[in-house]
């Protein structure tokens, strides 16, 4: 077996399908904030997946969960109960403003399971109502539905004929949603904060202005909430941070600190899913579920979201600190323990780079835009350490 970072390299560029541009590292062990890469050099990881191992790397909560589940159960389907997936319904019904559950597997799973509920809330409640008003530089996901609901002209462009009944307006504007809804709009699809989109903050008055719109008109609210659910924002989910409720929530990423599920979740009014109208043979599989229970269990328990505010915060102030230094950072922005350094020319690729060189894990989600998502557990020494990387990386950039 080859067992140096080239040979490893190489491997990738003749066996994977060339759908990422990968960052040159191959990284072989994870804990805490930390990851080593196959020549034993360390990072600090400030993008975690991006924002999904939410408890660091290789917690030992979850880690047990995997490994006593394991032993009992890993997979039975849908149609055969099992304790783990009634345990974590039960957890997040009862710490939300939500009514039942549906697992699955991924991100674009769930806003899909999302999509189908509301259409067929539509085809029953609204005469017929399909259409799904969704905003700009939004992001939803891969998969067909979900990438037409995403928007972005270039992922959606190779991929035509797309789904139809999906309208986009500017994000952060009510009176756009108003102006685009008719008598077909069965629902509108928002993200709190966009994360993918370059963490764009909406003004505080935002979702309450949408959640008013959809009462007056009889739609549904469905709150993507795969990134900024689960602490992310600084508190459970994002909705409670602007003072609304949504119909529909969609949960993935930081759920389950890394391993992959997802899940819709729907208010008893509008849980219109019967038998046979949907289905996942993964979804709701006892040793993914048991993790994801363990570690929301562990998030609310210890009120994590109360501790990544904080951090975040502490983030905020080193950010804004370099902001102050080098005139070429435009705008820092975020909430919680997700942030953006936009700066006034496309460099961030080569920023994320030089700070891999000196071991520090960032992510360009924009050219133009660098976003830390750190775990929700990092700590102020590792946020010292990380800012200090940005700050000799910029200096030599300057
Ligand atoms: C990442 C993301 C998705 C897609 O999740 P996958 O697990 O990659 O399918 C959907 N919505 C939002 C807001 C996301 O950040």
């Amino acid at each position: 077996m080859p067992d140096t970072t080239t040979d490893w390299r190489q491997l990738e560029d003749r066996y994977l399908m060339n759908t990422a541009k990968r960052l040159p590292v191959t990284v072989v062990r994870g804990e805490g904030t930390r990851l080593w890469d196959d020549a034993g050099k360390e990072y600090l990881d400030f993008l975690t997946g991006p924002s999904t191992v939410s408890l660091g790397h290789s917690h030992p909560v979850l880690l047990q969960a995997l490994s006593e589940q394991a032993k009992a159960l890993i997979h039975v389907t849908g149609t055969i109960p099992s304790i783990p997936q009634v345990k974590l319904a039960r957890l997040l019904v009862e710490n939300s403003c939500l009514d039942r559950a549906f697992f699955c597997n991924s991100g674009a799973e769930a806003n899909e399971g999302a999509i189908k509920l509301a259409r067929k809330w539509g085809k029953q409640r609204r005469n017929g109502a399909y259409e799904i008003i969704c905003a700009l530089n939004a992001f939803h996901g891969r998969t067909l539905a979900t990438v037409t609901a995403t928007g972005t002209e270039k992922y959606k462009a190779p991929f035509t004929p797309l789904p139809e009944g999906f309208v986009h307006v500017p994000f952060n504007d009510v009176e756009a949603i108003k102006r685009a809804t008719t008598d077909k709009t069965a629902a509108v699809l928002l993200e709190p904060v966009q994360c993918e989109g370059g963490v764009n903050v909406p003004s505080d008055d935002y979702l309450r202005g949408v959640r008013r719109w959809c009462d007056e008109q009889g739609i549904l609210l469905i709150l993507d909430e795969v990134q900024t659910g689960i602490g992310r924002l600084g508190a459970l989910f994002a909705y409670q941070l602007y003072g609304v409720e949504p119909d529909v929530m969609t949960l993935a990423k930081g759920m389950g600190s890394g391993v992959p599920i997802g899940a819709f979740l729907a208010k008893e009014h509008c849980s219109v899913l019967e038998p046979g109208d949907h289905g996942s043979t993964f979804g709701g599989n006892p040793l993914m579920t048991h993790a994801a229970y363990a570690v929301c269990k562990y998030i609310i328990d210890n009120d994590v979201p109360a501790q990544a505010a904080a951090r975040g915060r502490y983030l905020e102030r080193k950010l804004r600190g370099l902001e102050d230094r080098f005139p070429f950072i435009g705008e820092v922005r975020g909430k919680g323990l997700i942030w953006a350094m936009e700066f006034d020319r496309e460099m961030a690729e080569e920023v994320v780079l030089a700070c891999l060189a000196e071991g520090l894990i960032a992510n360009n989600v924009r050219p133009t835009t660098l976003r830390f998502c750190p775990p929700l557990t990092v700590s102020e020494d590792e946020i010292d350490q990380a800012a200090a990387i940005v700050e000799r990386v910029l200096a030599r950039h300057g």
